[in-house]
């Protein structure tokens, strides 16, 4: 069997499948396709046991003719420019999709985090902003916390950028509270999965209460989804991270606050009391009304999607469903809520913060979960009316709006 699709590679097929639909020819597909800029550096560190380990660091700045460009930082080995450029690409599609007056763009670096000593990662992210303040900034690209980083590291990218600039809250979103971060963004993506699965199965006369949900990936997006489903009235049969996963008794939910509360003490959730293990590749295949993936890209392949038993299927995480497993889930009549709609309530949130920021001005919690909600509702009916009138799944119904977006925008500015 050939190797999994990467998220690249997934990506570009859904965006040349979406280009075919608009009937654009070939040459607008590539313009939209390849990223401005691509920024690769190399970031020597000396550990504290006097090793010296070079890591590399990224960013793909896709496009910016709908506002600066905008994106997470991963910090995981597995990040390199191709991985960026997939990511890239998809967060311009997803800004485009919310109508957010931003471009898109990704990146990282390539280190195990949970490997290095705080000190050390806050030297490699303060090294990484040193060496590319010049390609960031409020009005030229924005960076936000994504796998392996978070409020912290912004704080760190925030002081270091403002260190040549003078204050510069703008610089970065998804950074702390007391830096100028906008209340609500910790949950936003995880709350957002929770708004967009409501208005779907709201528009198809359902109810969520009692329907049952596993997910997995138990990080900032897979807590917070996990919050935002049960606060649903959804029943949590399965939780996971790297480590391993959890199941419900036979008839049961899962006990979330207990759950949490393990994780803050051991940072898994493997363990945790009153529920049996399961292994992850299990925990994908269960028969659930909804499975949600919220770890890394690729964990449902043309391999394991013929054993998917979901009923429907979350996109939390950036590209979990690879292209050949989407056709499959798509044959077997499983719905796919695409990822650049279920997961944009954290960049529609950075937005929120960055608009606070400029004004100078913070809004309350109320507030931003409110124009959250509206947010999100309105991309998510357009999503549901377009797959309806064009007859096509959810996931070419968002990328054929998105791409329609970003292509009149290019085109506007001339080539
Ligand atoms: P995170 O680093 O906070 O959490 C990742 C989680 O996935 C951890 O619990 C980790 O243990 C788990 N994990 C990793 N590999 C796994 C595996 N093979 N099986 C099971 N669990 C595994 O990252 P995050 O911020 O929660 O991001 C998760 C996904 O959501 C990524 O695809 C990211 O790009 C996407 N996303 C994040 C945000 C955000 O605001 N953080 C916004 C939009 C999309």
């Amino acid at each position: 069997m050939p190797p999994p699709a990467s998220i690249k590679q997934s990506h570009d097929a859904y965006l040349e499948n979406a280009c075919r639909r608009l009937s654009y020819d070939r040459s607008t597909y590539e313009l939209l396709l390849v990223a401005s800029r691509e920024i690769a550096v190399e970031l020597p560190l000396r550990r504290q046991d006097g090793s010296l380990v070079v890591y590399r660091g990224y960013r793909v700045q896709h496009h910016n003719a709908r506002g600066p460009y905008k994106g997470g930082l991963r910090f995981h080995p597995s990040i390199d420019m191709e991985e960026s450029r997939g990511l890239a690409c998809l967060m311009s599609l997803k800004c485009a999709l919310l109508d957010l007056p931003f471009g898109g763009a990704k990146g990282g670096i390539d280190c195990d985090p949970a490997s290095l000593q705080e000190r050390e990662l806050e030297e490699l992210v303060r090294k990484f902003i040193q060496k590319m303040h010049r390609n960031i900034g409020p009005n030229l690209d924005i960076p936000a916390p994504d796998v392996g980083s978070d409020a912290q590291a912004m704080a760190w990218i925030q002081d270091e950028y403002s260190k040549v600039y003078g204050h510069s809250p703008a610089v970065v979103t998804g950074k702390p509270v007391a830096t100028g971060g906008s209340k609500g963004r910790e949950a936003a993506t995880g709350e957002g999965v929770g708004i967009v699965v409501e208005c779907w199965a709201r528009q198809r006369g359902a109810s969520l209460v009692g329907k049952s949900a596993v997910i997995q990936g138990f990080g900032n997006v897979g807590s917070h989804a996990a919050q935002a489903l049960a606060a649903r009235g959804m029943r949590l049969l399965a939780l996971s991270d790297l480590r391993g996963g959890v199941l419900a008794e036979e008839g049961k939910g899962l006990d979330l606050e207990l759950i949490l509360a393990h994780h803050r003490e051991t940072g898994s959730v493997v363990g945790a009391p009153g529920c049996r293990p399961i292994e992850n590749q299990e925990l994908l295949e269960l028969d659930c009304d909804l499975l949600v993936p919220a770890a890394l890209g690729g964990a449902i392949t043309g391999e394991n999607a013929r054993r998917v038993r979901a009923h429907a299927i979350a996109e939390a995480a950036n590209g979990p469903i690879s292209e050949g497993a989407d056709a499959t889930l798509c044959k077997r009549g499983i719905p796919v809520l695409p990822d650049i709609l279920v997961n944009a309530g954290g960049v529609t949130v950075s937005y929120f913060e960055w608009v606070q920021n400029l004004q100078r001005f913070s809004w309350e919690l109320e507030e931003v979960q409110s124009r959250l909600r509206a947010r999100l509702e309105v991309a998510a009916q357009a999503v549901f009316d377009s797959a309806g009138a064009e007859r096509c799944s959810l996931r070419e119904a968002a990328y054929c709006i998105a791409t329609r977006r970003l292509k009149e925008a290019l085109l506007s500015f001339g080539i």
